[in-house]
């Protein structure tokens, strides 16, 4: 670099500080280190709960530099790792495509028309969430995931749901009954709910319900990761 850039370098990088979104190393918006964890950590699962008659796609599991990378996005206004993350949720998203069209063959499906586009619905952020962020992050994942499809803002915050955090599963199942509402345009539509985690399968369960509750035939969720056990703090 000529030395003259230099003061204008030093200058950026205090207007505008770059650090790695996974290990916070400069000078790099996700460090070779942290990519190459995230990467061999990619380990599609499909996870099923028949008691909510549902199923979900996930990338990975919830390592701890998906964490920290996830935290980043959510929490300190790193939008620009949307790029990696949306890959990520692209990989959950090609198998549910390829389980639908197995499922097509076979005629396991449902009575939808088949050929229909099936809709990508986000779950959707609280308004404080949204409002503190600048951004709908799931919204953003799927648009830069999926760059053709528009995600479609089906469901809404019917109403505030207490603090979970401290409940077991079906405790959560039952503190989030009715807290989605879906718009009626989903009905008689294959649908694939979209969300960044699978933790206990309870905000995705009352997503599917209010969803079906409008008429729309769910076929699973889609998301980044899985909390598995080991990295479940409960
Ligand atoms: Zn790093």
């Amino acid at each position: 670099m000529l030395p003259k850039l230099q003061p204008l370098r030093d200058a950026l990088a205090t207007l505008f500080p770059v650090s790695c979104g996974g290990c916070g190393a400069s000078d790099t918006r996700l460090c070779r280190e942290c990519l190459d964890a995230l990467g061999c950590a990619v380990d599609p699962g499909l996870d099923e709960f028949p008691d909510l008659e549902l199923r979900v796609i996930s990338a990975m599991p919830y390592v701890p530099e998906l964490q920290t990378v996830l935290d980043s996005f959510k929490e300190r206004g790193r939008a620009d790792l949307a790029k990696e993350l949306s890959s990520l949720l692209r990989i959950s998203l090609r198998r549910i495509g390829t389980l639908v069209r197995t499922e097509d063959g076979s005629g396991v499906a449902s009575t939808a028309r088949s050929d229909e586009p099936l809709l990508l619905i986000p779950v959707p952020s609280t308004k404080l969430a949204r409002a503190r962020r600048g951004y709908d992050h799931i919204q953003l994942l799927l648009e830069r995931a999926v760059p053709k499809s528009r995600p479609v803002a089906a469901l809404r915050h019917a109403r505030k749901v207490a603090d979970q955090s401290r409940l077991d599963r079906q405790a959560r199942v039952q503190n989030l009954h009715g807290a989605f509402a879906a718009s009626p345009m989903v009905r008689g539509r294959r649908c694939v709910v979209v969300d960044d985690l699978l933790t206990t399968g309870a905000t995705l369960a009352e997503a599917t319900r209010a969803l079906r509750a409008a008429g729309a035939i769910v076929i699973g969720a889609a998301v980044v990761a899985r909390v598995e056990r080991k990295y479940h703090t409960d």
